[in-house]
């Protein structure tokens, strides 16, 4: 799946104090992901625990300080709290997306 371009970011756009990120995808398809939603869906165990379906969990600190590329599969983020062990998939990212053609069937994918 590596070479799909629904899952294949072409251009991540996170501009200092905005409180959104947007990610261009090869298949023209523009990502808009406000930091509320990629904080409150992090996948990492100790947001999510390990029940089964992915869920929002609020309260999280939205300064987000720092990207890194994990691989070519997916992307870390640090939040001002330090938190850092949410991996995000190109995938995960994808179906997170609040754009208003994505928004109205938002369904998170269960975090791989
Ligand atoms: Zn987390
Ligand atoms: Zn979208």
């Amino acid at each position: 799946m590596a070479d799909d371009p629904k899952t294949e970011p072409t251009n991540v756009k996170a501009p200092h104090g905005a409180r959104v990120m947007e990610i261009d995808w090869a298949d023209g398809h523009k990502a808009i992901l406000p930091h509320e939603i990629l904080r409150g869906y992090c996948p990492c165990a100790h947001c999510q625990g390990h029940g089964g379906t992915i869920k929002f969990v609020p309260g999280g600190d939205l300064d987000l300080r720092d990207i890194q590329q994990v691989g070519n599969y997916a992307l870390q983020f640090t939040w001002g709290d330090r938190h850092d062990s949410g991996l995000y998939t190109y995938r995960y990212l994808r179906s997170l997306c609040q754009c208003d053609e994505c928004k109205p069937s938002f369904d998170p994918m269960r975090a791989p």
